[in-house]
C-alpha cells in the first residue's frame, strides 16, 4: 500500500516513523509520503487559507494551493515525483516478534460496501485512489471502514486546519478519486492530523502480513460487532486479585463460551446500542440471546 498525506505540519507525522507502522514499512508492505502542503502555496507568505464567504470566523483553506496538491499526488507530478519516502525511526533488524512466531494466512477484504453510487462511483472504479478527508462532518469512521481502506492500493489524507478546506476542493477530487469524508468521532479536533494517525494505524494493522498472527485482529472488539471482554497475563495472583480460574484450565471450549458471554456483558454495559443493532440483524446466535436473558433477569434480582 501507498499512503501520501498532505499537511501544514509535517512533523505531526514522526509516530509513523515507530513500532507496527515503521515495521511494515520496512518490510516494504507500506511505502509513506508525507507533503507540506506550502509546497503547493504561491505569494510572499505562502498562505493556504482565506476568510470565509458569507462572513463568519475563522478561516477557509483555499482550493488554489489545495487542488494543484491534489492533482500532484494523483499523477505523482511535481514535489510529489521527488518526494522522499518515509524511513523507520529504529529499524527492527529482522528480528521476529513472538507474535510473528505464530502468523497465519490473510487474504485481505473485497467488500464494497463503503462505495458511493452518489459520487458516481462503481466498484470498477478501484483503480483511482481513495481521497480520505477527515472532518467532523464526515460519516463515522469505524472497524469496517478500515478493513476496506486495508485491502486498497493507495490511500491519499488531506488534512484540513481552521475551518476546514473549501468543499469545492473536495466535490471536484471525486474526477481522480474515490472520496471518504470521515468522522473519528463527534467533537472537534483542531486540525486533521491527529485524525489521520487514528485512521492510517487502524488501516495499516489490517493489511496483510503487518501483525505477525493474522488472527489476533480477527478477535478485537468491533471485529464481531461487539467489544472484547477484559484480558489477563501472568501472575496468576496480583494484590490479592485473581485471574478468572476459566482461563487457567486449559478448556479451550469453556475458555471461548466465557469470552463470549464477557464481550457480551461488557458491550451490553458500554455500547447498548450494539447489542440492540446485533438483535435487529438477527446477528445473535441462540446462546447470546439466553445470557443476555439471564443478565437481565440478574440485574432486576439486584435492583
Ligand atoms: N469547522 C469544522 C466543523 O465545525 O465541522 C471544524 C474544523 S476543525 C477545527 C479543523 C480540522 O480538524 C477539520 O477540517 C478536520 O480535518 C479536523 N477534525 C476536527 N475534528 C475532527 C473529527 N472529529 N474527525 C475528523 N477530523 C476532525
Amino acid at each position: 500500500m501507498r499512503i501520501d498525506v498532505v499537511t501544514i505540519f509535517p512533523g505531526y507525522f514522526e509516530p509513523l516513523r515507530h513500532a507496527l507502522v515503521a515495521k511494515a514499512v520496512e518490510k516494504n508492505l507500506l511505502e509513506v509520503y508525507i507533503h507540506n502542503l506550502r509546497q503547493w502555496a504561491t505569494g510572499n507568505h505562502k498562505s493556504v487559507d482565506d476568510s470565509p464567504c458569507g462572513g463568519g470566523p475563522g478561516m477557509v483553506m483555499t482550493p488554489t494551493v489545495w487542488g494543484p496538491a491534489l492533482d500532484d499526488v494523483a499523477a505523482g507530478t511535481g514535489p510529489v515525483s521527488t518526494a522522499c519516502r518515509l524511513t523507520s525511526a529504529a529499524p527492527h533488524a529482522n528480528k521476529p516478534r513472538h507474535d510473528d512466531l505464530s502468523g497465519t494466512g490473510f487474504s485481505g477484504y473485497t467488500d464494497t460496501a463503503w462505495i458511493d453510487p452518489a459520487r458516481g462511483e462503481a466498484p470498477c472504479d478501484g483503480d483511482k485512489p481513495v481521497l480520505v478527508v477527515p472532518t467532523p462532518a464526515g460519516s463515522p469512521f469505524t472497524q469496517e471502514q478500515a478493513r476496506q481502506l486495508a485491502a486498497e492500493k493507495h490511500l491519499v489524507f488531506a488534512c484540513g486546519r481552521y475551518e476546514g478546506i473549501d468543499q469545492r476542493v473536495i466535490d471536484e477530487a471525486a474526477a481522480r478519486y474515490r472520496v471518504r469524508e470521515v468522522s473519528i468521532g463527534d467533537y472537534v479536533l483542531i486540525g486533521g492530523e491527529v485524525a489521520v494517525l487514528v485512521i492510517a494505524e487502524a488501516v495499516v494493522r489490517l493489511i496483510p502480513g503487518v501483525l505477525g498472527n493474522a488472527t489476533s485482529h480477527e478477535q478485537d472488539s468491533f471485529s464481531d460487532g461487539l467489544v472484547e471482554g477484559p484480558c489477563y497475563t501472568k501472575p496468576a495472583r496480583w494484590r490479592g486479585r485473581d485471574v478468572p480460574e476459566v482461563l487457567l484450565s486449559g478448556n479451550h471450549a469453556l475458555i471461548d463460551t466465557w469470552r463470549r458471554e464477557q464481550s457480551l456483558r461488557r458491550t451490553l454495559s458500554v455500547r447498548p446500542d450494539i447489542i440492540d443493532r446485533l438483535a435487529d440483524d438477527n446477528a445473535l446466535s441462540t446462546d447470546d440471546l439466553e445470557y443476555l436473558a439471564q443478565l437481565a433477569d440478574d440485574a432486576e434480582h439486584h435492583s
